[in-house]
C-alpha cells in the first residue's frame, strides 16, 4: 500500500526511501535431487527453486561449508532441506570429484547412513521445520524434534533411528554430547548440521554455542564424521564470518545474492516522539483500514495497550488484535489462522510473532522502537510485501540516543552495510568450562588445539593445576563424578542463572544472569517479566533462587549502585582528537546501595530506599578514552561543571555504541572520572557486562572515531535544552541522572571527534 500523504511531508518524518519492486530469477533443480523430493515440493506449490537455493544447496551437497544470508521468506529452508533430504532420505551425498569417483554426481550410501542435525535458538523454531517436513508427505523420513520436552521414547527413537533431528544449542551440550556413546550411529553419520537463525548467537550466548559446536565436531571426528556446516541468517554484512567463528571453520561460502521476488517498498522512518504509544495505535487503526498490518512493539504491555487503543480508534474493532509470547498454544494457532485467512486486518505484537511462526505478506508493518539492530529492524519490515503489491514499513523512534541517530542517519538503515555480529570465543571462562566438558566426553590431547584454538593447551594445563582436570599419559582428564556440563549455562558467564519463582504456584518465571541478581533481584524489586510486573520477596544467592508474587504496582524500581574500576592492563591505545583512546583489562567494583521507586507511567521518582548489600567484583574487558588536563582545562567548563559534563558524556557514549557495535546498552556498562586514580585524567570507561569480556568493548576500540562523532552529532542535534532521553539521560544510571549537563558533554566529545 502506497503510505499515506500525511506520513511523508509531515515535520515528524525524518526519511521516505522507496524501494522498486523485483522480479524472481528461477533456477535449475541440480540433478541429484530426485524425482520424488521434486514431486513432493511441488504438492507444496514449489515447481522451481529460486537461484540462491541452489547455489547454496550444490555447495553444501559438493561438500562445502555455507552461509545463506537471504532476505526473510526468501526459502532459505529450502535450500539447506534438499542435501538435508538427499542425505538422510536417499542416503545421497556428494564431495570432491576424487572421493566421488571421476565425477559421478552423488554416491549413494546404505539408507539410513548418513544423518542430519537442524539448530535453532528456540524449541519453537525446531518444532516449525518438523510441521515443514512433515507437510511434504515424504513417508520415509525419519525426521523428530529433540528438546527438553521430548519424552523418553523420542529420544530414544532419536538415537536409534531418526534421519533428521531438529534440535537446539542447549539439548545438544546438556545431552547428546555428554551422552555421545549412547549417539555413535547418529554422530558418526553426521553429513549436514544446519544452524538456523546464526545472527542470534551473539555475545556470551554466541561464544558458548560456538564452544559447543567445537565439541560437536571433535566428537563427530571420533565417530568417523566431518559434518558440512550450513548456516541460514538474517542479512548481516559478514554471515560468513560469523559462520567461521561460531564452528571454528576455515572456509565459509558466502551466498548473500537474494532472488527471490520482492514487492516495492516505501519506508518511512519518524522522529523520536513522547506519545510513541498513541501514534502506535493511531497509525496501526488507519493501516489496518487499507491492509494487513503488522505493529512490533519492544513489551508485551505496550503490544496490548496500542492494539486496545487502536480498536477504540477503529471502525472496524474487531479486526485488530495483540499477539504475544505468553498465550496458550491453541489462542495463538487461532489468531495465527485468523491473520493468514486475512480476517485479521492489524495486530500489534511482540516478537514472539517472529520467533513461533513465518508470517509474510503483509502489506505493512510498522516497528514501533528501533529493535536493536539493523537486521532485526529489516526482519521486521521483512514480513511485508506480497507480489505485485507496494508495501509500506514505517519506524517510529523512540526517545533514545540510538533512535534519534539512526533517523537523522538513514544511510545506517539503508545503505551501509548490515553491522557485524559480536562474539568473543577466547573469552577464558567460556573456553575453561567448555575444555572440562570436552575433556569429559573424551581425554583432551594438545590435537584438540584444532578445534579449540591456540588457548586451548595453556587453559588445560591451567585447569589442571587447579585440580579441574588430570594429567595423564594419554591426555587431560576429567576427574570428578559430577557432569562438567551442569556447570555451564549458555546464556550466562556464571554458571548457573538465577531462577525466578512464582511464590504461589513454584512455577519458573524466568532466569537472571547472576552478575545482576543485586540489581534485578533486591528485595521490593519490581520485577518485570515479558510485560508482566512481580514484586520479588526474597533472593537466595547460595541456591541462585528468588522468589516472587504477581503484583500491578503503578511504579518501577531503579537500582541506585557505587562503582570503580580499576585497570589491571592496557592492551592496545591510540590517539583519538585530542585524547587518547585505550582497550584492555580492568576490575569492577560494584554495590547496590539502595533502590528508586519511579512513576511507571511519567517516570517521576517517588522515594528512594537503601539496601545492604556486599560489594561484587569481576574483572572484564573495557575500552576508555582520557583527556589531558591542558586540554580540559582550556575548555570552556568551570571544575563544578566537569563531573555533570563527563557523566553525561559516558550516557550518550554507551547509548551509541549500537550505532557502531551491534550491542544494545544493556550488554555494556560505564563509569566517568573528573581525574580517575589509574590515569591521572578525566577518563571515561565504557565496559562489558559480563565477566572475562563479550567483544563489545573491544569492538568499540576499533570503531572509536565513527563512535565518537556519532555521540557528537546526538548531543548537538538533540532539540532538548538540559537533557533528555533521546540524548543524556539514560535508564540504566546507577546514580539517578545525575549530574548531567549535556552542554559539557558536547565540548569534550568535540575534542575526541574533532581534535
Ligand atoms: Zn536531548
Ligand atoms: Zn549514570
Amino acid at each position: 500500500m502506497p503510505p499515506p500523504g500525511w506520513l511523508t511531508d509531515d515535520e515528524a518524518t525524518a526519511c521516505v526511501f522507496h524501494r522498486p519492486a523485483r522480479a524472481g530469477e528461477h533456477g535449475a533443480w541440480p540433478d541429484w535431487v530426485s524425482p520424488q523430493v521434486r514431486h513432493a515440493l511441488a504438492g507444496q506449490g514449489i515447481d522451481a527453486p529460486w537461484r540462491h537455493q541452489v547455489e547454496a544447496a550444490e555447495a553444501a551437497f559438493g561438500g562445502g561449508h555455507v552461509a545463506l544470508a537471504t532476505g526473510t521468506a526468501s526459502g532459505k529452508t529450502l535450500a539447506y532441506l534438499l542435501p538435508v533430504l538427499a542425505a538422510a532420505l536417499e542416503g545421497r551425498v556428494g564431495g570432491p570429484a576424487s572421493e566421488a569417483g571421476g565425477g559421478v554426481r552423488g554416491r549413494l550410501g546404505l539408507p539410513g547412513r548418513h544423518t542430519a542435525l537442524y539448530l535453532a535458538p528456540t524449541k519453537a523454531l525446531a518444532h516449525d521445520q518438523l510441521r515443514a517436513c512433515g507437510a511434504l508427505g515424504l513417508q520415509d523420513l525419519r525426521a523428530t524434534t529433540l528438546d527438553g520436552d521430548s519424552g523418553q521414547d523420542e529420544r530414544r527413537f532419536a538415537r536409534e533411528f531418526a534421519g533428521y533431528v531438529l534440535s537446539n544449542p542447549d539439548m545438544l551440550h546438556r545431552s547428546v554430547l555428554p551422552q555421545h556413546r549412547r549417539w555413535a550411529r547418529f554422530l558418526g553419520g553426521l553429513r549436514y548440521v544446519v544452524i538456523d537463525e546464526a545472527h542470534r548467537y551473539r555475545g556470551v550466548f554466541g561464544a558458548h554455542v560456538a564452544m559447543v559446536l567445537r565439541r560437536l565436531r571433535r566428537l563427530c571426528r571420533h565417530y568417523g564424521a566431518d559434518p558440512r556446516f550450513v548456516f541460514a541468517s538474517a542479512t548481516i554484512a559478514d554471515a560468513d564470518a560469523i559462520g567461521r567463528a561460531l564452528a571454528g571453520l576455515d572456509d565459509v561460502r558466502l551466498v548473500a545474492t537474494d532472488s527471490s521476488p520482492a514487492a516495492a517498498l516505501d519506508f518511512v522512518l519518524r522522529r523520536p516522539s513522547p506519545t510513541l504509544t498513541e501514534d502506535a495505535s493511531a497509525l496501526l487503526a488507519t493501516l489496518a483500514g487499507h491492509g494487513q498490518t503488522l505493529a512490533f512493539t519492544t513489551s508485551r504491555v505496550q503490544a496490548e495497550l496500542i492494539a486496545r487503543r487502536a480498536r477504540e480508534r477503529s471502525d472496524c474493532p474487531d479486526s485488530i488484535a495483540a499477539y504475544r509470547g505468553g498465550y496458550l498454544a491453541e489462542d495463538r494457532r487461532a489468531l495465527e489462522a485468523r491473520l493468514q485467512s486475512g480476517q485479521l486486518r492489524g495486530v500489534a505484537c511482540t516478537n514472539a510473532l517472529e520467533l513461533g511462526v513465518d508470517i509474510s505478506g503483509m502489506d505493512a508493518v510498522v516497528s514501533v522502537g528501533f529493535p536493536g539492530t539493523v537486521s532485526a529492524l529489516w526482519q521486521q519490515v521483512g514480513r511485508a510485501g506480497r507480489a505485485g503489491r507496494d508495501s509500506l514499513a514505517v519506524l517510529l523512534a523512540r526517545e533514545d540516543p540510538l533512535d534519534a541517530y539512526l533517523v537523522e542517519h538513514p544511510d545506517l538503515v539503508f545503505t551501509r552495510p548490515i553491522e557485524r555480529t559480536v562474539l568473543y570465543p577466547d573469552n577464558p571462562y567460556v573456553l575453561g568450562p567448555h575444555l572440562a566438558a570436552a575433556a569429559q566426553e573424551l581425554p583432551l590431547t594438545p590435537e584438540d588445539a584444532a578445534f579449540f584454538g591456540d588457548q586451548a593447551v595453556p587453559v588445560a594445563e591451567r585447569l589442571a593445576e587447579q585440580g579441574a582436570l588430570r594429567r595423564r599419559p594419554a591426555g587431560w582428564f576429567w576427574p570428578h563424578a559430577h557432569r562438567a556440563v551442569d556447570a555451564i549455562d549458555l546464556r550466562s558467564m556464571e554458571g548457573k542463572a538465577c531462577e525466578v519463582v512464582d511464590e504461589q504456584t513454584g512455577c519458573v518465571l524466568g532466569h537472571v544472569d547472576p552478575s545482576a541478581a543485586d540489581h534485578t533481584l533486591h528485595p521490593e524489586a519490581v520485577y518485570v517479566h515479558q510485560g508482566e510486573s512481580w514484586l520479588i520477596r526474597d533472593y537466595d544467592a547460595t541456591d541462585r533462587v528468588a522468589t516472587a508474587v504477581r503484583a500491578g504496582p503503578e511504579y518501577v524500581t531503579q537500582p541506585l549502585s557505587m562503582g570503580t574500576v580499576r585497570v589491571l592492563a592496557v592492551d592496545r591505545s591510540r590517539a583519538l582528537g585530542l585524547g587518547t583512546v585505550v582497550y584492555g583489562t580492568v576490575e569492577l567494583s560494584s554495590q547496590v546501595t539502595g533502590y528508586l521507586r519511579r512513576d511507571a507511567q511519567t517516570g517521576q521518582v517517588w522515594d528512594s530506599t537503601p539496601l545492604d548489600l556486599p560489594a561484587r567484583s569481576m574483572v572484564t574487558k573495557a575500552v576508555w578514552w582520557t583527556l589531558p588536563p591542558d586540554v580540559v582545562d582550556a575548555l570552556d567548563l568551570t571544575p563544578a561543571e566537569l563531573p555533570g559534563a563527563v557523566h553525561a558524556a559516558e550516557h550518550a557514549g554507551i547509548g551509541l555504541l549500537p550505532a557502531v557495535v551491534p550491542c544494545d546498552r544493556w550488554d555494556v556498562g560505564g563509569l566517568s572520572s573528573v581525574a580517575h586514580p589509574d590515569t591521572g585524567r578525566l577518563t571515561v570507561f565504557v565496559h562489558d557486562g559480563v565477566r572475562g569480556g563479550s567483544g563489545f568493548a573491544a569492538q568499540g576500540f576499533a570503531e572509536a572515531e565513527r563512535w565518537w562523532r556519532a555521540v557528537l552529532d546526538r548531543l548537538t542535534t538533540c532539540g532538548c535544552t538540559d537533557g533528555c532521553p533521546a540524548c543524556v539521560v539514560s535508564p540504566t544510571c546507577g546514580s539517578g541522572n545525575s549530574p548531567l549537563d549535556k552542554r559539557g558533554a558536547a565540548e569534550l566529545a568535540r575534542l575526541l571527534a574533532l581534535g
